[in-house]
């Protein structure tokens, strides 16, 4: 284990806090992703690279670096408390796995504490249906509670390609900052000053380098510039999820290393 396993009572201010959010009970078409959080924790430990990030950072044991392990909630609405005690110890909470349900009970914790949240949101879509198959809580409308809920000032939203009509009328109801594959360099200019939290949906990517999802859209983007956005960002990172790994869907583990990769790179970023 690359991380050191402490409870969360134990956190400090300023620790960074890994947890699983083994949920995929919102997902529409397939689940999986409830099994993704220890497979990911455990790609990131594998001997098959090193506990280096790519501006030389060791996250081996780093004295800022937790694993909380997998959270236990009763239900979709407990994931929220969760989250609060990581953020009563002023740590940052960054949730692994789960289906992109989880950011909105993550976001009614985070609001609490930050009241003027900016979420950078990555994904091939844009999750605001107001209802899908009836459910409003499923993984295609996280972001449509979130805002309906205030829950975040600003939402900015990056490779989305799969938009339609209501979800369009959504995003312009919302006023969110949309920006599709065909914008280059789209966070080449994005600046805050506001707290940010990070949610980052695999399937951004293309299938091609992530098929471990249960969404495939092509036409995303390669592993190699979603890093680049990510070493680029200068923001103030407060929370942050990686969701939508679907090992069912996997290659050989392939998309677990993508997400192992991410997640280094996003720790990084985490420690500012
Ligand atoms: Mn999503
Ligand atoms: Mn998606």
């Amino acid at each position: 284990m690359i991380f050191q396993e402490t409870k969360v009572n134990a956190l400090k201010a300023k620790d960074i806090a890994l947890i699983g959010l083994p949920f995929d009970a919102h997902s529409s078409f397939m689940q999986g992703p409830a099994a993704a959080p220890e497979l990911i924790v455990e790609a990131i430990s594998s001997d098959a690279s090193n506990s280096f990030t790519e501006n030389l950072t060791d996250l081996g044991q780093h004295p800022q670096i937790h694993w909380l392990g997998n959270a236990s909630f009763p239900d979709y609405h407990g994931i929220s408390d969760a989250i609060r005690p990581i953020l009563a110890a002023n740590a940052i909470p960054f949730s692994l796995g789960g289906d992109h349900s989880v950011t909105f009970p993550v976001l009614q914790a985070m609001a609490e504490k930050y009241p003027k949240l900016h979420i950078l949101h990555f994904d091939a879509h844009a999750d605001l249906y107001h209802e899908l198959d009836g459910n409003p809580y499923s993984h295609a409308c996280p972001f449509a509670r979130i805002m309906e809920a205030g829950l975040a000032q600003n939402l900015t939203q990056v490779g989305i390609r799969t938009l339609n009509l209501h979800q369009w009328e959504q995003a312009q109801k919302f006023g969110v900052t949309l920006y599709g594959m065909g914008q280059k360099q789209p966070l080449a200019d994005f600046h805050t000053d506001d707290p940010v939290y990070l949610s980052l949906d695999m399937d951004v990517l293309d299938p091609a380098f992530a098929p471990g999802v249960s969404h495939h859209e092509p036409g995303g983007y390669s592993t190699r510039e979603l890093i680049e956005m990510i070493q680029g960002l200068s923001i103030n990172l407060v929370g942050c999820d990686v969701v939508e790994y679907n090992p069912k869907r996997d290659i050989n583990g392939l998309t677990a290393a993508v997400a192992a990769k991410l997640v280094k790179e996003l720790l990084v970023k985490c420690l500012g």
